[in-house]
């Protein structure tokens, strides 16, 4: 078995990120620029979105943090999206979710402009990822594409059945795994809340992905000997054994499972430190285009 490291490889690809600007900068070319906005004072997403300006400063990138407050009207969100969508200056854009009922995500998702969109949610970039055209991937499922890439894991062919069908990991991650490229090439079963029997399901899967939000939901006598099993949750529950009380939990019970996997993630330390490198690297491509 073989624990999938997210932590190193992230690492390894936040380092070829701060090369690629040093690069960018020594040819007088423009230093990638991220502009966040974070409506409210959520304290998860106050702390994601800190996490990715942090992350942006160490690769050397230009980030702007713009926070308004949660009674912010939809009109005056939409008209700073414009602006930003507008600056020159700014190359990414991202509005972290989710925002307060009184605004619609979907209708401030579209209007941003799909050429700063480096989270890879607007309709036009979903489509271009569906077809294969090369784009900005939603970060969750593009860290999972490039650990599974780095690890040499061969995925043509296999079956690969993705649990949970959100727009931002589920949904897209079934299409990735079975568009015709490397990795990719699966035969997917796309599975959530509605399935029946997916324990039946599960226990063929060659890859198993699992993306429901519930903790060790996933344990040993569901799925098949040497699968390989990435975990997308996150929960965070209360322990006795940490200092600050709280420790983080995945969908899959990690223990049970570990010895009758081929690769597996762990959490923390698998798939989440791959998202925010994902990101960096979308922004990266808004300044130096998909070729490279
Ligand atoms: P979501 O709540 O939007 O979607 C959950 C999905 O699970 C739904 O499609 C639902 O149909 C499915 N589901 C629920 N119960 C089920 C069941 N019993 N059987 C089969 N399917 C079932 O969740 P999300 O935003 O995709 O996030 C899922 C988990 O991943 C959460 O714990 C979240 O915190 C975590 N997450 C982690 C990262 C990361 O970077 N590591 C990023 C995004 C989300």
């Amino acid at each position: 078995m073989t624990i999938l490291d997210g932590k190193k490889i992230s690492k390894e690809i936040q380092l070829e990120i701060a090369k690629a600007v040093n690069k960018l900068n020594s040819k007088g070319k423009k230093t990638p620029h991220l502009a966040a906005i974070l409506v409210g004072n959520n304290g998860a997403s106050q702390t994601y979105v800190n996490a990715k300006v942090t992350a942006c400063k160490n690769v050397g990138f230009k980030s702007t943090l713009i926070q308004f407050d949660n009674n912010i009207s939809e009109k005056d969100l939409l008209i700073k999206v414009d602006e930003i969508n507008r600056d020159k200056e700014i190359d990414g854009l991202i509005v972290q979710l989710p925002l307060p009922d009184h605004i619609n995500s979907i209708r401030i998702t579209e209007a941003i402009s799909p050429l700063k969109d480096v989270d890879g949610f607007h309709p036009i970039n979903i489509g271009k990822m569906a077809l294969n055209i090369p784009t900005f991937l939603p970060a969750t499922p593009a860290g999972i594409l490039e650990l599974i890439k780095r690890y040499n894991i061969s995925t043509s062919g296999k079956h690969c059945v993705v649990i949970g069908r959100s727009h931002i990991v589920g949904m897209p991650m079934s299409i990735l795994m079975s568009r015709n490229s490397n990795p990719g090439n699966c035969t997917v079963t796309l599975t959530h809340s509605r399935t029946v029997n997916l324990k039946n399901i599960t226990k063929k899967a060659d890859i198993l992905i699992v993306a429901l939000g519930k903790a060790e939901f996933i344990t040993s006598d569901m799925i098949k000997e040497g699968a390989c099993i990435i975990d997308v949750g996150i929960t965070r529950v209360r322990s006795k054994y940490t200092k600050s009380g709280w420790k983080l939990l995945g969908d899959v019970s990690f223990d049970d499972i570990k010895n009758k996997s081929s690769y597996i993630t762990p959490v923390p330390g698998g798939v989440g430190p791959m998202t925010i490198s994902m990101l960096l690297l979308n922004t990266l491509k808004s300044v130096t285009g998909f070729d490279s």
